[in-house]
Parts: structure tokens; C-alpha cells; sequence
């Protein structure tokens, strides 16, 4: 890759030129421009378009949209030492992920009403390296909030039903649910659903202890399953739009098919954890490991892998959920005390990459995957793709480049991870941002509202 200013300063703000291109049509050798932040041009290889700043790509890369990532715990404000708008931000940038879009919870206070809102608000402003959207929340008491929060621009509603893992956010049982799905039907928004069944959990084995087969036990599928079948059920009933996140159990892939069909308007997601890791290699004491809804066996992953591929699940989003080290619980190695959250907002792309490629999957499939339909569960029209008028959020990927997983170079704010020491392919060289590429030091990203 090399980059040179224009000769005549005529032409595109940007113009990208490469052997491989990540069109909406497949991987073509392509001419981008870019003016004013978006691309205005796609044209073969060759027809010369110029431009202030030109890039070559180089053989071994292609240029990719950036990523969606609709799953990410920021908790700014309030457990800024967890994550922040910073830190997060970066490592989405160095990830290929220029959108994401805040959770809710875990932030103090959680974005439960407008004021809520306008704190994470003021809190990204100015420190977004990437574009920042935000999830409201719907816990119980908080119905009057949801319109209004709809009116200021976040993208849909989240809700557990079970213990959120922090007291500020408490869940819905079904039929508050249900309620609120109702007032959410209204006017089209979303509600997207923690899916493990509170009493299924509070009636399994305890988790405490090093062992991780004695954690699974304690969030076992059938939690996942009844939990799923409840937000089927309700969303049919409702007709509100319906999204399961984080989807663990392979077990509940039959009846998301089934209501899927039957035209419940119903979404999945799963994580890159679930696709990559399997509970037979997680070592005692291992808590990088603990997230909820747990990794679960390596048949159960291939199940996974088959739902991705027949469209019962739809999207792979990260759930970046960070702690700090001492709330991992390292040192003991308790799954009982350990946070519950994995942290891969900068490998996600990596990662899935490097298991689809194993598994012959194309690299289109992997961006359909985790920048086009996250962004159409968002209803995000200008992000996601490599077409004409949309924004010019792009990412410079080689493919084939494989590195190591150091954790040190991990830039999201407290790096524990699972991955350390993986050996993994594709590498994000550079990252751009409606034309301007991420330099990690001045913040352009934006704060993005629906509509
Ligand atoms: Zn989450």
C-alpha cells in the first residue's frame, strides 16, 4: 500500500484503489472515491480517478466496509476503570469496527430515561474514535421512559430476565416483558432480550469453585431455551420486532427456524466466543473465559456454526463486556466471584475470520455477518456496506496475515482476554472513518441516533 497527495487538487476528498474491493457484488478490483465523507464513486480498477489523497492498496489486502458492532458495554459513565468511550473506541478502530452501539447497562447511571441518555451523551461526545450509538433500557418501572428515549434517537430496548450482573439494572419478568413489547410495537422499535431464565438458574447447581464444568452446569441450555421460547412467543403475540443476544444453546436453534418461518419478526445474534472457543479447552481457573450465557461444548459450536450459515442466526457481535483485573477474579480463579464478560471488540473480526476460513467460508460471508446485517437490525441505512452513498467507513484487511494474540497490545482499557497466545489470520492495517483515517489521537467519531 502506498499513499500520495493529488497533483491538481481536483477530484475526490479520498480515492482508494485495489486488486480487491468488498462490493456489495463480492470482492472486485474497484476505484473508490470519497467526498465529503461518503462514497460517491465505485469504478474498475484502472479508470484513474484522482483524488487529495490516494491509497494503493496492496496485493495482499482488501479493502473491507467497516464493521458494525451492535453489543458493546462502554460503562461510561460511572465504571469508567471498567472501559470508556475511549479506550473501547480505539480498539474498535483498530479492530475494523467503526460503528458501535452502547448497551445500556453497566454504566452508572444506566440509559434508562432521556437524562440518562444525555449523560453517555456528554460523556462520548468528545472522545469517540468511532461512531457511538446507544441502546435505552427497560427495566421494571421504567415503561413512561421508553417513548421518549425512542424520540431521542436510541435504536431499541434492552431487557433481562434475569439477574443483569449489576443491581442498578434490574430484569423484567416475562410479562413486564411483555408490556413493554407492547408499548414498543407502537411505534416499530425493538425490544433485544438477555435470554436466560431466571428460575431455570436459580434452581441449577451453584457455580462456585475453579472448575469450569461446575460454572456451566449453572447456566445450563435449558435456562437459554425457555428463556428464548419466552421472547418467541411474546414477540408473536405482540408483533413487536424481537432480538435474542448473545444466542449460546444450539438447542434453541429449531424453534428460532420455526418462528423465523411462521414470520415472527424475529433477529439472532451470536459472539465470536461461542463460534471460537469450546468449554472442553477452558483450563481450570481459567475466568478470562466466564461470560453469560457461558461457552458451551464443541459439538454445540458446530451447531452454532450450521445456524449462521442457514440464516437462523443472523449476526456476530462482539458483547465486549469488560471489568477490571481484581473483578475477573484471576488470582483465584472462581467462577463463582469472577465477572461475567469477554472482551473482544478488536479481535472479533480475526477471530470469526480465522474459524470461516478454516471452514471454507468466504470472507464476504464474514462482513454480511458482522457489518451488513447488524447494521439492518439497527435500520442504520448509511453503514455497513461499500456502496454508493454510504458513509466512507472503510477498513484496510490482509487476509492472510497471521499474528499472535499479545495481550499487551490489546487497547480496550483492562486487556484480559481469553485469546492470549492465539494464533489467529487477518490483520486491520488501517482504519478510516467517513474519509479521514483513525490516527488514535484526535476523536472524530460521532455520536449516531436512529433515523
Ligand atoms: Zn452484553
Amino acid at each position: 500500500m502506498s499513499q500520495s497527495g493529488a497533483v491538481d487538487g481536483t477530484g475526490y476528498d479520498l480515492v482508494l484503489r485495489g486488486q480487491r474491493v468488498m462490493t456489495t457484488a463480492g470482492e472486485v478490483a474497484r476505484e473508490v472515491g470519497v467526498t465529503g465523507g461518503r462514497i460517491v464513486a465505485i469504478e474498475p480498477l484502472g479508470n484513474g480517478l484522482s483524488g487529495a489523497t490516494v491509497v494503493e492498496l496492496a496485493d495482499d489486502e482488501v479493502l473491507l466496509p467497516g464493521l458494525v458492532d451492535t453489543h458493546v458495554h462502554v460503562n461510561e459513565p460511572g465504571r469508567t476503570d471498567w472501559e470508556g468511550f475511549a479506550s473501547a473506541t480505539r480498539a474498535a478502530a483498530a479492530g475494523g469496527v467503526t460503528t458501535i452501539i452502547d448497551m445500556p447497562l453497566n454504566s452508572i447511571p444506566p440509559t434508562c430515561d432521556v437524562a440518562a441518555l444525555e449523560a453517555k451523551q456528554d460523556s462520548a461526545r468528545d472522545q469517540a474514535f468511532v461512531d457511538v450509538g446507544f441502546w435505552g433500557g427497560a427495566i421494571p418501572g421504567n415503561s413512561a421512559h421508553l417513548r421518549p428515549l425512542h424520540d431521542r434517537g436510541v435504536f431499541g430496548f434492552k431487557c433481562f430476565l434475569l439477574h443483569s450482573g449489576v443491581d442498578e439494572f434490574p430484569h423484567l419478568d416475562v410479562e413486564e416483558m411483555e408490556a413493554d413489547m407492547a408499548i414498543l410495537a407502537e411505534f416499530d422499535s425493538i425490544m433485544i432480550v438477555h435470554a436466560e431464565d431466571s428460575r431455570a438458574i436459580d434452581r441449577a447447581p451453584s457455580p462456585q469453585g475453579d472448575k469450569y464444568g461446575r460454572f456451566l452446569a449453572s447456566r445450563p441450555r435449558g435456562a437459554e431455551n425457555v428463556a428464548v421460547a419466552e421472547v418467541i412467543e411474546r414477540a408473536r403475540w405482540t408483533g413487536v420486532r424481537a432480538h435474542v443476544l448473545h444466542l449460546s444453546s444450539s438447542d434453541a436453534l429449531p424453534m428460532i427456524r420455526s418462528a423465523k418461518r411462521d414470520g415472527v419478526r424475529l433477529t439472532v445474534e451470536t459472539c465470536p466466543h461461542y463460534l471460537t472457543l469450546t468449554a472442553e479447552e477452558v483450563p481450570d481457573g481459567a475466568t478470562a473465559y466466564k461470560c453469560c450465557p457461558p461457552i458451551r461444548e464443541a459439538a454445540n459450536r458446530e451447531l452454532l456454526w450450521e445456524g449462521l450459515l442457514d440464516g437462523t442466526i443472523d449476526c456476530v457481535v462482539s458483547d465486549h463486556s469488560p471489568s477490571t483485573l481484581d473483578l475477573k477474579d484471576l488470582e483465584n480463579g472462581d467462577f463463582g466471584v469472577a465477572w461475567g464478560g469477554v472482551s473482544s471488540l478488536q479481535l472479533g473480526l480475526s477471530l470469526v475470520w480465522t474459524e470461516a476460513r478454516r471452514r471454507g467460508i468466504p470472507l464476504s460471508q464474514v462482513v454480511e455477518w458482522m457489518a451488513v446485517r447488524p447494521a439492518e437490525l439497527i435500520r442504520l441505512t448509511s453503514k455497513g456496506k461499500l456502496a454508493l452513498g454510504y458513509d466512507a467507513d472503510l477498513s484496510v484487511f490482509a487476509p492472510d496475515q497471521s499474528y499472535v494474540v499479545d495481550p499487551a497490545k490489546l487497547r480496550h482499557k483492562n486487556p484480559i482476554t481469553p485469546y492470549a497466545q492465539k494464533p489467529l489470520s487477518g490483520v486491520v492495517r488501517r482504519t478510516f472513518l467517513r474519509g479521514a483515517e483513525i490516527d488514535g489521537r484526535t476523536p472524530t467519531g460521532r455520536l449516531i441516533g436512529r433515523g
